[in-house]
């Protein structure tokens, strides 16, 4: 029997993946606990859940698509209704790390305490989740192990394809939905110099035109268009629009399908046919390449 290698994508020519990782302020802290004293800068922050989120929620009702919302355990922790109140409205809530620092500077053992202590996090709350973006998309063997060992069964953070594809490990699979630094808000949008950053401001009809065409493409390919949006910057009043057109225009074409991660994954699962890549560091000469 021939295996469908787009079974995953059903009958869209492309599937789109509205995530959003409320990092709020994860990235600064991870950067220096000093960050905390810093008024601005966590108020900075703090807009992407407490203003961001909800705004942005009511933009997916109007328009009436799903998405999935990363959130390190320390946020959901923070906010203990964050999580329940992105649930409640149809949509995702999936593992971002416990405190957004890098796994790839982080031991094993620390790296499997932040992991279990976001999932600790979720489980209190009745939150189930089922998928993992490591923060800043940084990840591990020990990454992916721990997805397998606590039954998730996708990660989205890494970018060996444009198409789901499945990592394999020595005992299990896990699905991932790639990733890609031109499908990413940070990139356009991140401004803050102390800890710097970034330092873009960049129009939002630029930044729609260059998503656009990106999905254009990605129709004739049959890709995943996989965008990652942070509250703290993609709600600001003028750069919502942009998702807001970007929905609008997929519509119009008739062949785009908008999705939660989760039910992505799910079909890769069910189906297969998608590319394998083994999740294991590439060999080296170790007097080639010294650490
Ligand atoms: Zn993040």
């Amino acid at each position: 029997m021939d295996v469908d290698s787009d079974a995953w994508r059903g009958a869209a020519a492309a599937v789109a993946t509205l995530t959003f990782d409320v990092d709020a302020e994860t990235p600064v802290l991870a950067a220096g606990g000093r960050y905390s004293r810093h008024l601005t800068t966590m108020s900075h922050q703090a807009y992407g859940p407490d203003v961001g989120v909800p705004r942005i929620l009511d933009l997916l009702d109007e328009l009436e698509v799903p998405a999935t919302f990363f959130v390190p355990g320390w946020v959901a922790e923070k906010r203990p209704h964050l999580a329940a109140s992105i649930v409640e409205r149809g949509h995702e809530v999936a593992h971002h790390s416990y405190s957004h620092r890098a796994s790839t500077d982080m031991t094993e053992q620390a790296q499997r305490d932040d992991f279990e202590r976001a999932l600790a996090v979720f489980e209190t709350q009745g939150i189930e989740v089922t998928g993992h973006r490591a923060a800043m998309w940084q990840t591990t063997t020990t990454t992916m192990e721990l997805l397998a060992e606590h039954g998730l069964s996708y990660d989205s953070s890494m970018m060996a394809d444009d198409r789901p594809y499945l990592l394999k490990l020595a005992d299990a699979d896990v699905v991932e939905l790639p990733v890609h630094w031109s499908l990413d808000d940070w990139e356009q949008y991140a401004f803050l110099p102390e800890p710097f950053v970034g330092s873009l401001i960049e129009a939002p009809s630029k930044v729609f035109d260059m998503w656009r065409d990106e999905l254009e493409g990605m129709r004739e390919y049959g890709c995943l268009f996989n965008l990652c949006l942070h509250p703290f910057l993609t709600a600001r009043p003028g750069r919502l629009g942009v998702v807001r057109r970007l929905v609008e225009w997929a519509r119009d074409r008739g062949d785009i399908s908008f999705e939660r991660c989760r039910d992505v994954a799910a079909r890769v699962a069910e189906f297969g046919g998608v590319r394998e890549v083994y999740a294991t560091p590439t060999e080296i000469d170790p007097e080639t390449y010294p650490d």
